[in-house]
């Protein structure tokens, strides 16, 4: 019989090939107001994430510890980088998601739909064919806290697609109360998408959905897994095929069956999370006012083609 430490949960026994019984759950930074986007990069062994509220990206290393990355940084959610290293942005403060060049250059990707100001970009992924998805909530206007006040001009939460090659955007999903967190299975073949709308209206399901992917079409496959304790925001896959997503709990971590196979349980609401590590085999998980880093069994799927 194992004996595991109190921040794993089991519900499966295949989660005990992802997770380790001598693993610790590690507060490596604190004092942050909401602590969201994180992302790995290799070439620097860092992460960064950001603080919307307080409007600064912060950069975490073994190495160096933390340090601001950007202050003023016009609240800053979601991150992810191409398969060229870029990071890639979510801003609440300018409603659009940008790009940043490797000589530090913004360009922006997304800022408008048929004309309109797009609401706050949440989160987003690159599909290896370079397109840019994203999740467009109002969280970023609905107040000032983590943006600035401002009545939705679109007519809909979408879920967005950029098109790499003329740089269109077209809406892709339209049917979420709030989409949020966004995430390709390893062979991108489905797109998982978590509804966050019970935040704000308890009667929409915490549910995150599944897509077949065909290109630029998705077709709506239904709901893949259900969030028992508070709500899914961000998310990632490993190269197993598992998907592992944020709750109020903790992370929890599903099979490509949607079966939850156990709980990493962190003693503040988690927003989200990436892998990392030298070794690839860390979980950087942003929590409220924490970052937290465990070992987990199992390698991200973004780091597989990303440096
Ligand atoms: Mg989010």
């Amino acid at each position: 019989m194992i004996t595991l430490p109190p921040h794993l949960e089991v519900r499966d026994p295949r989660f005990l090939d992802l997770v380790h019984p001598m693993s610790q759950l590690e507060r490596i930074a604190t004092g942050f107001t909401w602590a969201e986007g994180p992302v790995w990069f290799g070439d620097h062994q860092c992460v960064l994430f950001s603080d919307i509220p307080n409007q600064r990206v912060m950069r975490w290393s073994e190495a160096e510890g933390l340090s601001t990355y950007s202050a003023a940084s016009g609240f800053h959610n979601g991150h992810t980088r191409d398969a060229q290293g870029r990071l890639i942005s979510c801003r609440h403060g300018a409603r659009d998601v940008v790009r940043t060049e490797t000589n530090g250059a913004g360009t922006v990707i997304a800022d408008r739909y048929e004309g309109k100001r797009l609401n706050s970009p949440n989160d987003v992924v690159v599909s290896r064919d370079g397109a840019v998805w994203f999740t467009d909530p109002t969280y970023g206007i609905l107040g000032n806290f983590e943006g600035y006040q401002a009545p939705p001009e679109q007519a809909a939460r979408h879920v967005f697609r950029v098109d790499p090659a003329t740089g269109e955007i077209r809406a892709v999903v339209s049917d979420f109360t709030q989409p949020n967190g966004l995430v390709f299975s390893p062979d991108e073949r489905r797109l998982y998408i978590a509804e966050s709308g019970s935040s704000h209206d308890d009667s929409v399901p915490a549910v995150i959905r599944q897509f077949d992917v065909d290109g630029a079409t998705l077709t709506d496959r239904g709901i893949f897994a259900t969030i028992d304790c508070g709500l899914p925001d961000g998310m990632r896959v490993d190269t197993l095929g598992n998907l592992w997503s944020s709750a109020a709990d903790g992370v929890h971590c599903f099979a490509p069956d949607g079966t939850l196979l156990g709980k990493i349980l962190v003693p503040e609401t988690v927003a989200n999370l990436c892998f990392g590590g030298a070794d690839g085999h860390r979980m950087f998980i942003t929590a409220t006012t924490s970052v937290y880093r465990i070992f987990v069994g199992s390698l991200g799927a973004e780091n597989w083609t990303r440096p």
